[in-house]
């Protein structure tokens, strides 16, 4: 022990002499990266710092042991891009445990010290930034009365485990520091969603195709059931319809409020009161039913849903219908752990109506943003009302095309479109429970009500018909993502048009399933999984422009993290290209129609008007796949001939890094003929941050001009600019409120300069261009072009001879079109990464600037990241 420590004080010692470092402040970061996306928690959107390269202040840090190294702590990992699978194996076979994905391109991670400067060497990783305590706290948080707060906890780890700890303000921020802690947010309040009185649609179509739910089962989570009791005191239109009641947390079964009846009856009620004038959707299917009503009006709703849907699963149901929710528009616990069920289980289609705060101010206009936890969830059916055909009822149900006041509108809070379909809401006439008199007459067996809870259970009726369609007609177990995607790819535009918050994907319409030739449907039930950089293709033949082309793609996705802003894990792209080549991107429904692609919807269409004549080609991809691999559902209607969808390749493999090859260095040194070194720095800042300024090093070799230019894009926010000699003088500064900065500084003395960027107020993306004039004899210049190209030759190596202390500038010019992109890394005589150049692909050139502190031999390594480019490459450098 006593030995270690003496050997540890003696580096430090050596190297501090070695390296003469200056008196800098703390946090010095050499080199230049920079990062290319945000990190979206809810706490706010992040723009990590760059990850501290193994240098000089990191390797001090670890000497001086700041951080226990057996103790792990909880960071957010930050990587280059769409995830690839032996990305996260090379950071688990570290130490990293990954935990939560959060977008973009980042996980969740508990490391300790050791596993984290091994992470950071990594040449894939941009940033290791600390989860911080402050990123636990929904902003949705209240203390009660007693000044206390009850918790809903997500800890880290799989599965989506959670606790409730009820504690004072103190202990919150107590429980922030805890590592195994990832978010913490209130206990939802759960409420049924019935408002006001209403009728019943039908469904004829599939009626008349004799699908009626025979042989299927489904599940309700509601109020009570009538007498709650399944023999002869049971509303005779849900008798012999019950596989079985379930009692959640002492429950009363029999239904004194009167929903749950409602519910049951609009979904699978037989008419038998009415000589089947008032039925259900799916008239024959059998129900199992789980009674939730707790007796002070509330919800007895189990915290992990995944305990609700696993009994209802268990005794049979594969489609599930939910006429409740909180009221509150996030993806919270309640929304990821469905989420979680269908992904684990990926065999029930779950629906969960969208809420009654369409109108909560009662201006008569539409408030948006008002969906409701679990609708908000991705793998649900997000279920809102359209007013139905009753117009002796009033307003309220006088217009089908028009979506009812109260239904709750989209989007999420993330900005996904939702709800997914709109069925009549509003004056639905259904089975009125016996316990619950004075509900709403109609007669003593039936009354209306509305709400998206009336719209739930029709839509579950569709949805269950649409099942049996598969099943009992074409012999297929539809996965829910189907069952969605059918739903979605046959609703019907009520004129709101497309993407709608309104109306989501359209009105509910089941005649869809049996469509007149020579309209046809075709499907994919998730026969192909994709990982990030997968491709599968389809080809469809249109044989009319008189139907539309409609394409579908919806995928269960991997439940989202809950401290995340943004939910979506996976993310597939639909590219649909025409007979004359034009493309069609999923969701982009504005001309041109393929200048965006969708990165928060799990629920991708294109829809074709009047499509030409002609083969379309349907490509799914796989843009980003961190949790996978993808399966997905594909649906496509229109008139199509009967030739069967055309070979497909296979899945194109994930072009994954490559191992290095031995490439031969390829020493291409040029005379220089330039005296003026040009070096652009960009990067991010903001005052707010603990580390709100960036430094950056330059070496004078000869007495000269040095010119510094910042500029920034947010013109509220105030950067300045200051110059440190090689003594650590402040020798120049330009600190007024002007944008751009600018100094203009002779310098005399040689040796190296340090240029401090720093943010005086608000945040900002900066441009820093250095101008200063070298004196060559003293500096090496090496020019050189090549090409790289990721499949065939990644990475081209160059060594550069440093002879004494001073910076490495180097810069690569590509050609960035397709997206292509190039990298740079300078390893040490060592073969340490020592400097990255990872920016994305439109930062052309890519460049980077370190100073080195030895000599000796460095190498150079230039890497296609993605598709290929020729490529300009100059390093200037000390001799
Ligand atoms: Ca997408």
């Amino acid at each position: 022990m006593y030995m270690r420590k003496k050997i540890a004080v003696l580096i430090l010692t050596s190297f501090l002499i070695f390296c003469t470092v200056p008196a800098a402040p703390a946090g010095i970061q050499p080199g230049s990266k920079i990062i290319q996306d945000y990190i979206y928690l809810k706490a706010g959107k992040i723009k990590p710092e760059p990850a501290p390269f193994p240098g000089i202040l990191k390797q001090l840090e670890n000497l001086l042991g700041s951080g226990n190294a057996k103790t792990k702590d909880l960071y957010i990992i930050q990587l280059k891009g769409p995830v690839v699978d032996s990305w996260k194996e090379q950071l688990s076979s570290r130490g990293a445990v990954l935990g939560d994905y959060i977008p973009d391109f980042a996980f969740l991670a508990q490391m300790n010290p050791d596993t984290r400067k091994a992470v950071e060497s990594l040449d894939f990783v941009t940033s290791v930034a600390v989860y911080k305590p402050e990123y636990k706290y929904s902003n949705q948080l209240k203390s009660g009365a007693d000044g206390k707060t009850t918790l809903k906890i997500s800890l880290f780890g799989p599965g989506g485990k959670s606790i409730v700890k009820t504690v004072t303000g103190a202990m919150i921020d107590e429980l922030a520091k805890d590592s195994n802690i990832v978010f913490m947010e209130p206990v939802p309040d759960f409420k049924i969603f019935n408002d006001k009185a209403g009728a019943v649609i039908g469904a004829p179509a599939a009626w008349n195709n004799s699908l009626q739910g025979q042989g299927q089962v489904v599940g309700i989570a509601d109020t009570g059931l009538d007498s709650g009791v399944n023999d002869s005191s049971m509303h005779r239109d849900l008798q012999g319809r019950v596989k079985a009641i379930y009692s959640i947390n002492g429950s009363s079964t029999a239904d004194t409020n009167g929903h749950g009846t409602h519910v049951a009856g609009s979904l699978l009620g037989s008419g038998a009161m009415s000589n089947g004038q008032v039925k259900g959707i799916a008239p024959q299917a059998q129900l199992v039913f789980q009674a939730v009503a707790s007796p002070n009006g509330g919800l007895n709703i189990p915290a992990d849903l995944a305990q609700l849907f696993s009994q209802a699963y268990t005794a049979g149901a594969r489609v599930h219908s939910d006429s409740w929710g909180s009221g509150k528009n996030t993806y919270d616990y309640t929304a990821q752990s469905v989420d979680r069920f269908i992904w684990n289980n990926n065999d029930m289609a779950i629906l969960f109506a969208a809420g009654n705060n369409g109108d909560y101010n009662g201006d008569g206009y539409p408030n948006y943003g008002t969906i409701s936890s679990p609708a908000t969830a991705k793998n649900v059916i997000a279920v809102g009302a359209s007013e139905n055909n009753r117009p002796e009822m009033g307003t309220i149900s006088d217009n089908i095309n028009r979506v009812a006041f109260f239904s709750s509108r989209g989007n999420t809070s993330d900005g996904r479109l939702k709800p997914d379909i709109v069925t009549p809401g509003s004056s639905i006439l259904s089975t009125e429970s016996g316990r619950a008199p004075g509900s709403g007459p109609y007669n003593n067996a039936y009354t209306y009500m509305s709400g998206t809870s009336m719209a739930t259970p029709l839509t579950a009726g569709a949805v269950t018909l649409i099942r049996q369609y598969y099943t009992d007609k074409l012999g297929v177990t539809p996965k829910p993502s189907l069952l969605k995607a059918t739903l979605i790819n046959g609703a019907q535009d009520m004129g709101y048009g497309y993407p709608s918050r309104d109306q989501g994907w359209g009105r509910t319409n089941l005649a869809k399933l049996f469509p007149a030739a020579p309209e046809t449907l075709k499907f994919d039930n998730e026969s192909i999984a994709l990982s990030t950089g997968g491709v599968k293709d389809y080809t469809y033949t249109v044989t009319s422009s008189g139907t539309p082309l409609k394409i579908s793609l919806v995928w269960t996705d991997y439940p989202g993290s809950t401290t995340a802003s943004k939910a979506l894990v996976n993310d597939l792209d639909l590219t649909v290209t025409g007979p004359d080549g034009t493309a069609y991107h999923g969701n982009d429904f504005a001309a041109p129609f393929n200048d965006s692609a969708d990165r928060l919807n799990n629920v991708e269409n294109v829809f074709i008007k009047s499509p030409a004549p002609g083969n379309y080609r349907v490509t799914v991809k796989g843009y980003n796949i961190p949790n996978g691999p993808q399966k997905y559902s594909l649906v496509v209607s229109g008139a199509m001939g009967s030739i069967a969808p055309a070979p497909s390749p296979a899945p194109v493999p994930v072009p994954s890094p490559a191992p290095s090859p031995a490439t031969e260095p390829t020493p291409a040194p040029a005379p220089s003929l330039t005296q003026t070194v040009n070096i652009t720095q960009t990067g991010y800042l903001s005052s707010t941050n603990t580390t709100k300024y960036k430094l950056f090093y330059i070496d004078v070799n000869q007495p000269g001009q040095v010119s510094l230019h910042l500029k920034w894009g947010a013109t509220a926010t105030d950067l300045d600019l200051y110059l440190f000699d090689p003594a650590w003088v402040q020798v120049a500064k330009s600190n007024a409120k002007a944008n751009p900065e600018v100094i203009t500084f002779n310098a005399t003395k040689t040796g190296r300069y340090c240029i401090k960027v720093n943010a005086y107020s608000g945040d900002a993306s900066y441009i820093l261009t250095i101008n200063q004039t070298v004196s060559t004899a003293k500096t090496a210049v090496m020019s050189a072009t090549g090409r790289v190209d990721v499949v065939s030759a990644p990475e081209k190596y160059y060594d550069l001879t440093v002879g004494t202390a001073g910076s490495v500038n180097i810069q690569v010019s590509f050609n960035n079109t397709n997206q292509s992109d190039i990298d740079i890394f300078l390893y040490d005589s060592a073969g340490t990464l020592v400097s990255k150049g990872t920016s994305p692909y439109y930062r052309v050139p890519e460049s980077l600037s370190f100073p080195v502190d030895k000599h000796g031999k460095y190498r150079l390594k230039v890497k296609a990241y993605r598709g290929a480019s020729d490529y300009k490459m100059q390093a200037v450098y000390p001799k």
